[in-house]
C-alpha cells in the first residue's frame, strides 16, 4: 500500500510526523505538507505566484516533501508530479485540535482530505481534538481506519472525517458512525492597536454550548467515543430545486 499523508499544521507538526511513524511498517509513505502552519486554510490553491517542492529528511524510509502551500496544494502536487505512483489513499491529519460539524468548511485537514476523494483517491481526514496532543490512541485508530478502508474501499467524492477524543487508547468508549453535527460559535474580534497607532483586529470564536444529538460527531466525541463521519461535497439543496422551477426564471423579453 502507498499512501499520501498531508495535513495543515506544517510538515514540523508532531501529528503528521507520529502518523508517518506509525503507519510506515504496514505502507510505503510519501509525505507532501505545508511549510508553515496553513490551519482554517480550507480547500485554497495558489494561483498567482509559484509553487516549490523541497526535499525534507524526516526519515530515512519516507520520501517527505514541504511545499509553500496550501493543503490542496500538497494534495494537488503530490498527485500531478510528485508522487511516481499514484497513491492507494490519502489521509491528512493528525489535526492538533477537532474538525467537527461545519468547522469543515475551514478546516484545510478536511480539504486536503477532500482533494484525494475529488480526484479519485479513497481519503481520511484525522483530527485530535484537544490537549494533551498524545498522537498514539489516534495513530492506533487511524491504522484501523486505513486497512479497512483499503479492504473495503469508498465511493467516489467521499471521505471519512475521524476525531478522536483526547484520552488514552484504553480509555476510549468506542468508535460510533456520525453525520456532521453542528457546532455554533460567537465571532470574536480583539481589537488591538499595533505600534503605528493603526487598528486591528485578532480572530477568534468562541463555541457556544449546545444539546448534540448522540449520532453526530459532537455528540460521540462528547461521549468519548471516536467519531467517523462519511463525508461528500454535494452543496445542491435537492429540497429546493422543485421551489425553484415554480419561480418561472426567465430573462427579460423571453
Ligand atoms: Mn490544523
Amino acid at each position: 500500500m502507498h499512501l499520501l499523508l498531508v495535513n495543515d499544521d506544517g510538515i514540523q507538526a508532531p501529528g503528521i510526523g507520529a502518523l508517518a511513524a506509525g503507519l510506515k511498517d504496514i505502507a510505503r509513505i510519501t509525505v507532501v505538507a505545508p511549510e508553515r502552519q496553513r490551519s482554517a486554510s480550507s480547500h485554497a490553491i495558489t494561483l498567482h505566484k509559484p509553487l516549490r517542492a523541497r526535499t525534507v529528511e524526516l526519515d530515512p524510509a519516507i520520501t517527505a516533501y514541504e511545499i509553500n502551500g496550501t493543503p490542496a496544494d500538497c494534495v494537488k502536487l503530490a498527485l500531478a508530479v510528485l508522487c511516481r505512483t499514484p497513491p492507494d489513499m490519502v489521509i491528512s491529519g493528525i489535526n492538533a485540535g477537532a474538525n467537527m460539524g461545519l468547522d469543515i468548511l475551514y478546516s484545510g485537514t478536511a480539504s486536503a482530505a477532500a482533494e484525494g476523494a475529488l480526484q479519485g483517491i479513497p481519503a481520511i481526514a484525522v483530527s485530535l481534538v484537544d490537549e494533551p496532543f498524545d498522537y498514539a490512541a489516534s495513530v492506533r485508530i487511524t491504522r484501523l481506519l486505513a486497512e479497512k478502508t483499503k479492504a473495503c474501499g469508498l465511493p467516489g467524492h467521499t471521505f471519512l472525517n475521524v476525531n478522536v477524543p483526547p484520552v488514552d487508547y484504553g480509555k476510549l468508549a468506542g468508535i460510533a458512525v456520525t453525520r456532521l453535527g453542528v457546532r455554533a460559535y460567537r465571532n470574536t474580534f480583539e481589537h488591538r492597536v499595533d505600534p503605528l497607532g493603526r487598528d486591528y483586529y485578532w480572530q477568534a470564536g468562541e463555541i457556544l454550548p449546545e444539546e448534540s444529538s448522540a449520532d453526530t460527531d459532537v455528540g460521540a466525541v462528547a461521549a468519548n467515543r471516536v467519531s467517523v463521519t462519511p463525508v461528500r461535497f454535494d452543496f445542491t439543496n435537492e429540497a429546493l430545486l422543485a421551489t425553484l422551477h415554480a419561480w418561472t426564471l426567465r430573462l427579460e423579453g423571453d
